[in-house]
């Protein structure tokens, strides 16, 4: 263990809308805003409220969902129309503009559980095209009593289709009962969520829905868990640049935030237009009266 590393507790966010879904925040936290390029941890259920997300814009940012339970239909501004099922990664790249609608099919009242992260774009990349890409099949790596299912990245030679931009890692990794031991890369910094119940992680209990955070320069983590358990890791090399995020933005400056802000107001070409919602999408809030400034570590 390091003495950096620490446990980040989950806040509980509501999504907005009647019986609207209430996500468990981990990510970004004030003084803590980054684990490598990962900006933004939410982890929704298991709960039998629906999601039901109008056209939103991001700018900036790649948004990363991974459903544990429950289908999402997905459309953006890009024209992709994807069911997203338990088991599929959905990647939506935003570069300079992007927009997208999210919200549940299948039955009523079926048990939705899930994790939407962000991945800050790099200088380059964030100005950059949009995409979207819908993995259904991704690579598993085995291990002495734990398998991972390799979002993004590389874990034990398993490597991820999905386009990255940042050295990055992400998986969901499958724990059985006592110990088990997973490669990590010394250069890259490090985080693990609790995502169906309590982990040991290096020795550290770590409750569900927590999210311990692992320092750079170690080469493995020891995981101890009562009984086959879900956590959720990622990773990369700890990024160097300054955000300003607000909203569903990501920028550099309050005046990026201001542009993208005023330019999804105005329906600008930027962001395109969802199919299927008619006018229907959600405003962007008002901006804070004060100047928005980057979000640094001072956590330590
Ligand atoms: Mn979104």
């Amino acid at each position: 263990m390091s003495e950096n590393d620490l446990t980040l507790g989950a806040r509980e966010v509501p999504l907005g809308g009647l019986r609207g879904l209430t996500v468990h925040r981990t990510l970004p936290q004030r003084g803590f805003p980054t684990v490598g390029a990962w900006c933004f941890v939410d982890h929704f259920g298991p709960t039998d409220h629906s999601m039901a997300v109008l056209p939103h814009p991001h700018t900036g940012l790649q948004t990363v969902t991974w459903p544990l339970a429950g289908e999402i239909r997905h459309r953006d501004s890009l024209g992709s129309d994807v069911v997203l099922k338990p088991g599929e990664l959905n990647l939506m790249t935003s570069g300079d503009g992007v927009s997208h609608s999210e919200f549940s099919v299948g039955d009523p009242g079926a048990p939705m559980h899930g994790i939407q992260l962000w991945v800050a774009l790099p200088s380059g990349a964030r100005t950059g095209a949009a995409g979207f890409e819908h993995h259904p099949d991704l690579p598993v790596a085995h291990g002495d009593g734990w398998t991972a299912t390799v979002l993004l990245g590389e874990v034990a030679g398993a490597a991820s289709p999905a386009t990255t931009y940042t050295p990055i890692v992400g998986a969901e990794l499958r724990v059985g009962p006592g110990w088990s031991t997973v490669p990590l890369r010394t250069d890259f910094e490090h985080a693990i969520l609790a995502v169906d119940g309590g982990a040991e992680i290096d020795g550290e209990p770590v409750a569900h829905r927590e999210l311990r955070y692992l320092a750079p320069g170690r080469s493995e983590v020891a995981l101890h868990v009562p009984t086959d358990t879900t956590l959720l890791l990622i990773g990369g090399e700890p990024f160097e640049e300054e955000l300003v995020m607000w909203w569903n933005f990501i920028g550099r400056s309050h005046e990026d935030i201001q542009d993208a802000r005023d330019d999804w107001q105005r329906a600008a070409e930027r962001f395109g237009h969802v199919d299927g919602h008619g006018t229907q999408v959600i405003p962007a809030p008002p901006l804070p009266e004060v100047r928005l400034t980057p979000r640094r570590r001072s956590v330590t």
